[in-house]
């Protein structure tokens, strides 16, 4: 067995394999209970604060999609891992986009104008189109990041509108639940409201396709709610420190 990081003894290729096997599972069931088909729904293991030795057990244990949240961390492990498919699912400043477009095949958080425009800007300057998710504070929780669902629909058509720079869905963080709520119950109508709001957008964007909601605490209830993209770290690799 390969020990991951001499700080994590207990990460090695058989426990994330493990990990991931029951997470597949566990999608799969949720999907055959709403009527889906378990390959509509993409895991992205978020390997944020963990080594690159951890980023490399999550791509030998079969994960092709991974995640960070941080530019200075992404650059890092993506050069390091280029074969992996990398998402950016963090805030993101507009002078730190340099370090994102081009190493992200997909962003999640763009959530205002001017990071349209940074990026954009990056992309042309890189010869690529990035693509990206817009982020969407559903229930309008002051701590976390995302556009009102009012204004999404313009932004949407804000980016649209750049040539180097493609919608292709819509990802939300749901607040956290109080303490003595049932996570999935709390999150429920957080996602049914996305999902909403993805199917209206779609009417006249048909290319915004994808829900990327879900994280460990409550990822059965998106794929029930239609989410496309699951974003798990804690699920996957345990604790952060
Ligand atoms: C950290 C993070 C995740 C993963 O969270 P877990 O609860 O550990 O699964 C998902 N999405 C975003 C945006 C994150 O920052």
């Amino acid at each position: 067995m390969i020990a991951a990081a001499s700080a994590r003894p207990h990460l090695d290729l058989r426990s994330v394999a493990e990990r991931l096997e029951a997470v597949r599972g566990r999608v799969t069931r949720v999907c055959e209970r709403s009527g889906r088909a378990p390959d509509e729904v993409t895991i992205v293991g978020i390997t944020k604060t963990h080594p690159v030795a951890v980023t490399r057990l999550a791509r030998d244990a079969g994960l092709a999609h991974l995640g960070e949240n941080r530019a200075d961390e992404l650059a890092e492990k993506a050069d390091a891992l280029p074969e992996v498919e990398w998402h950016f699912v963090g805030r993101l400043q507009s002078n730190k986009s340099g370090d994102v477009v081009g190493r992200a095949q997909l962003i999640h958080s763009v959530d205002r104008r001017s990071l349209v425009d940074a990026l954009d800007r990056r992309a042309r300057r890189a010869g690529i189109v990035q693509r990206v998710l817009v982020q969407v504070n559903v229930a309008g929780d002051p701590a976390k990041g995302g556009c009102s669902p009012e204004t999404s629909e313009q932004l949407i058509a804000y980016a649209c509108a750049r040539d180097n720079v493609a919608v292709e869905g819509l990802m939300t963080i749901p607040p956290m639940p109080p303490a003595s709520a049932d996570p999935a119950a709390h999150v429920q109508p957080v996602f049914a409201s996305l999902r909403q709001l993805r199917d209206d957008v779609r009417e006249r964007y048909p290319e915004v396709r994808q829900l990327s909601m879900g994280m460990s605490a409550d990822f059965e209830a998106a794929v029930a709610e239609g989410a496309t993209i699951v974003r798990l770290g804690t699920v996957l690799f345990g604790p952060r420190r």
